[in-house]
């Protein structure tokens, strides 16, 4: 099934386009160019993420811009500036030091929204500590399953969740030695942790980053345990050359820019481009508090004048199901920019923008392991809906077919266009993530020939956008045809009465496996014989008998992870009757005081 290319009129810029044509800036670039962007640590002492974040805009005049626009859920509001910013991560800094913490050892963030977050990450980074933010929802059980594997020495946290989450992990934890505590209050300190704000009190203004190799590891993330148990990806500092390079050309960022991306810290949309890269480019960030919201979001939208906006596909169709004058009715004047990244885009939410945001939605798509956007559709890109985009200046992307065995593995890299595969990027790229935490086998597995494997599958097609057809854990075997769920799911979702569909292969005796498709509906609309009997035929009509779904089943919702992601593999474990596997990435059971 086809969409119409969006076509963009290069005299409708508002703000010229950092990127104007994709295939120049792709010849001209290089990373040393993109490097040098940067500071580096005064007197040639290395590249500090840190420094770039922050230190060099609070000089001069740039002390006072703000960095972080702070909406708390209770409405309160908060401005920091970049001046404020850097005296409280350097104060955060010299805390480790006086509590004896090293380079390189692990300090875990497990925080709501707050601007403790952000002061805690960016002043461990100063001091060199790798950083590893955990989603605030988690349970007791993932959180110490991570901080396990990660050997966190310290914590910051809450008190609230400190008491219902940690405490009663503290002696399964033995490397972990200091817990510190964002908003103790006077004489009501958990037992065993300590009052954050006293140590800030306590310590010097002023901290001198030390000499950082731009090798040096700086953030742990985990996956998102989509596919399986969440791995710990290891960056470093180096990371930030492609945060600032790629946030400039997939995001558009511009220094005068109001940003918000909804991604919370805990998953690395929310680090990368939610912390690292818009404070390295010196704008202003809006950071929420709350949850997704309709009304809330649009208000932010509106009241903020956000001009470029990061989001995920789960919360644009959120927004879809509301009703459009909802959305049309607000003054969205300031807004010049879209994107989405974290699961397949459909083309039906693509167009959704440019109708009733009147702007399309960027697509990007990129990895925990890549640490950064890799391919992504541009401002100034004609948008081909339901293609992820093109690669990144400085990013080679190859679609590859594995070939020989575990003893001898091979590569066969496929030129021809429109040929199925696996999504490979060249090696060597700033943000590669570095190891997986105690797993070097299983990272090694990960690359071949000098290519990185991402375990999605793609196809490019004669002008070089690539599309998405699943992961490879995902996709369907069905009489000799390979479906990707993307496509079945894109096609769905294009029928006026679905708002999201996931996609699974369930087995059969003749064909191998058949599609089945679980779809919600919008609302208002009731899942009679009839709409079925015409989702049925719909999909027939656009995707021919053999990858049309043989069953639909209409279901109130999917489930998906925390950071937004329809988890297939739960759909499929489920459908069988198979064990459901690591579920601590799993939406629900939300937890309402959960980032407080
Ligand atoms: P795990 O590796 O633990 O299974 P995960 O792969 O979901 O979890 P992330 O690194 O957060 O963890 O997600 C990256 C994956 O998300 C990509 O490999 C891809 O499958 C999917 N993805 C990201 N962006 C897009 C996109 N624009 N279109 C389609 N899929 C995307
Ligand atoms: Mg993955």
């Amino acid at each position: 099934m086809a969409w119409p290319t969006i076509v963009k009129d290069p005299s409708g810029f508002r703000v010229p386009p950092n990127v104007r044509d994709l295939e120049l800036a792709r010849g001209s670039f290089d990373w040393a160019q993109a490097r040098a962007h940067l500071d580096g640590l005064p007197d040639g002492r290395g590249l500090n993420i840190a420094h770039e974040a922050v230190d060099r805009h609070a000089v001069g005049p740039g002390a006072a811009h703000t960095a972080i626009r702070w909406l708390a859920k209770d409405g309160a509001r908060r401005e920091v500036t970049y001046g404020e910013l850097k005296e409280r991560t350097d104060r955060f800094a010299a805390v480790l030091a006086a509590l004896g913490v090293e380079a390189g050892q692990r300090v875990f963030l497990l925080l709501g929204r707050v601007p403790s977050l952000y002061v805690a990450a960016l002043g461990a980074l100063k001091h060199r500590a790798v950083v590893c933010p955990l989603f605030s929802a988690f349970g007791p059980e993932p959180i110490h399953q991570r901080l396990e594997l990660g050997e966190g020495r310290v914590l910051v946290t809450s008190r609230r969740l400190y008491e219902r989450k940690v405490a009663g992990l503290r002696d399964r934890l033995p490397a972990l030695e200091h817990v510190l505590i964002v908003d103790a209050d006077a004489g009501d300190l958990p037992p065993g942790t300590l009052d954050l704000e006293a140590l800030l009190a306590g310590v010097s203004p002023h901290y001198e980053i030390p000499p950082t190799d731009p090798e040096d590891p700086a953030l742990v993330h985990f996956t998102s345990g989509t596919t399986g148990q969440p791995k710990g990806a290891v960056h470093v500092h180096e990371a930030v050359v492609a945060h600032t390079a790629t946030a400039r050309f997939a995001l558009d960022l511009h220094p005068d820019d109001v940003y918000w991306c909804t991604a919370d810290p805990g998953w690395v949309t929310g680090t990368s481009y939610g912390l690292v890269a818009p404070l390295a480019l010196g704008v202003t960030m809006v950071v929420d508090q709350a949850e997704y919201d309709t009304q809330r979001w649009l208000d932010i939208l509106e009241q903020e004048r956000v001009s470029v906006w990061y989001t995920a596909p789960t919360a644009i169709r959120m927004l879809m199901r509301a009703d459009d004058e909802v959305v049309a009715g607000r003054d969205l004047s300031a807004l010049r920019f879209v994107a989405s990244v974290g699961e397949p885009l459909n083309p039906a939410a693509v167009l959704w923008g440019s109708e009733v945001l009147g702007l399309p939605i960027h697509d990007n798509w990129w990895q925990t392991e890549t640490g950064a956007i890799m391919v992504a559709n541009l401002a100034a890109g004609d948008i081909r809906p339901g293609s992820m985009g093109r690669p990144l200046p400085g990013i080679e992307v190859g679609i590859v077919h594995r070939t020989g065995d575990d003893e001898h593995p091979g590569l066969e890299v496929v030129d021809a266009p429109d040929v199925e595969g696996e999504l490979a990027v060249r090696a060597g790229w700033p943000s590669m993530f570095r190891t997986y935490l105690h797993q070097p086998e299983r990272y090694a597995q990960c690359f071949r020939d000098g290519w990185y494997l991402t375990g999605d599958l793609a196809r490019r097609d004669a002008e070089g956008y690539l599309w998405f057809l699943g992961r490879s854990d995902d996709v369907i075997k069905s009489a000799g045809h390979l479906i990707g769920p993307t496509e079945v799911e894109a096609t769905l979702t294009a029928h006026d009465a679905v708002v999201e569909a996931g996609v699974i292969g369930i087995p059969d005796p003749v064909a191998g496996e058949v599609v089945k498709a679980f779809v919600t509906l919008y609302p208002g609309i009731e899942p009679t014989e009839a709409l079925l009997r015409e989702l049925h035929g719909f999909a027939r009509k656009r995707l021919g008998p053999a990858v049309a779904p043989r069953q639909i089943v209409v279901s109130d919702a999917l489930p998906k992870t925390r950071s937004g992601k329809i988890l297939r593999r739960l759909l499929k474990a489920r459908e069988l009757g198979l064990p459901e596997g690591d579920l601590s990435t799993l939406e629900g059971g939300s937890d309402p005081e959960a980032s407080s």
